[in-house]
């Protein structure tokens, strides 16, 4: 057992040059990184479609122009020597709402210049903010590497030094569990109890479970399935 838990000391060692690299400053600046591309990709998609409709819009308003148009042209060509008094007013009125229509179509088409301009900014942006970070990449991959490489040969070093511990383990059984669940992700396999708690998942444990480690000087945790040692 005792060379279980040395080999589980040194697994721990291990474990922590790992998380070294994972949460060594490029690590973060690459999934910074990687959030600055999958947002800037959806970004992309949301211009896009927003540019798509400014583009229907535009062909709607357009057809409605020429409509009017060919209004006007009508209005245009009655013969204004034979209209009587009575027809006038309503060519008044058929101008004026002509004009208004015109005037109102108008402020649209401007302001769908305006959105479009604002679109057309705004991917400028996003495409800048990706290339710069496209640009970074290549560093933040390299400054990864350089990290992995310095932590290497130390993780060899103390995987070595568990190959030369795993003969000398006496309950082999025991020690196929331990690599078992460490393979599961359940690490570190053995833990303490600690006052009336699982030294690994900090839960209470009920005074009936106690008595029995007590007896039984190893038992799993309900609830986290790492084995408590009981050692006194
Ligand atoms: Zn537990």
């Amino acid at each position: 057992m005792k060379t279980i838990l040395e080999i589980q000391k040194l697994d721990r060692q291990i474990r922590a040059l790992k998380r070294e690299v994972e949460h060594c400053p490029a690590s973060i600046d690459f999934k910074n990184y990687k959030r600055i591309l999958q947002e800037g990709r959806a970004r992309f998609e949301q211009l896009e479609s927003q540019a798509n409709e400014i583009i229907k819009t535009y062909n709607t308003l357009m057809n409605r122009y020429s409509n009017q148009k060919g209004n006007s042209e009508i209005i245009r060509k009655r013969n204004v020597d034979n209209i009587s008094l009575d027809n006038i007013s309503s060519l008044i009125s058929d101008a004026n709402s002509l004009v208004g229509d015109l005037s109102e179509e108008h402020r649209r088409v401007e302001d769908l210049v305006r959105r479009s301009e604002e679109i057309v900014r705004k991917s400028g942006e996003l495409s800048n903010k990706l290339t710069e970070a496209k640009a970074r990449s290549g560093s933040i991959k390299a400054r990864i590497e350089a990290k992995k490489q310095e932590v290497a040969p130390k993780i060899v070093e103390l995987e070595n030094k568990i190959k030369e511990l795993e003969p000398k383990v006496q309950d082999k059984e025991k020690y196929e569990k331990y690599k078992a669940m460490k393979a599961n992700g359940i690490f570190p396999v053995y833990v303490p109890l600690e006052d009336n708690f699982c030294g690994g998942c900090k839960v209470e444990l009920s005074l009936n479970f106690i008595e029995r480690l007590k007896t039984k000087k190893m038992l799993t945790c309900e609830h986290c399935g790492r084995i408590i040692m009981y050692d006194k």
